[in-house]
């Protein structure tokens, strides 16, 4: 799996608190692919909470 953020992020802070080991939210999400092992649930989770759909998820 591999987690990408694409334009349009607001800095809403929801994927960090789903998944604070892969979603670090500054001025933009970034996620760190290198933490997604073992954590698969919750970035799709993060993607479907997401309120503006920026979290892109290639399985
Ligand atoms: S949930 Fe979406 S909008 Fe909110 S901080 Fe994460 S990527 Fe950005």
């Amino acid at each position: 799996m591999h987690v990408n953020i694409v334009e349009g992020c607001i800095a809403c802070g929801v994927c960090e608190s789903i998944s604070p080991e892969v979603f670090t939210v500054l001025d933009t999400s970034i996620a760190d692919n290198s933490f997604v092992p073992g954590h698969e649930d919750e970035c799709r989770e993060a993607a479907e909470a997401c309120p503006v759909s920026v979290i892109k998820i290639e399985e």
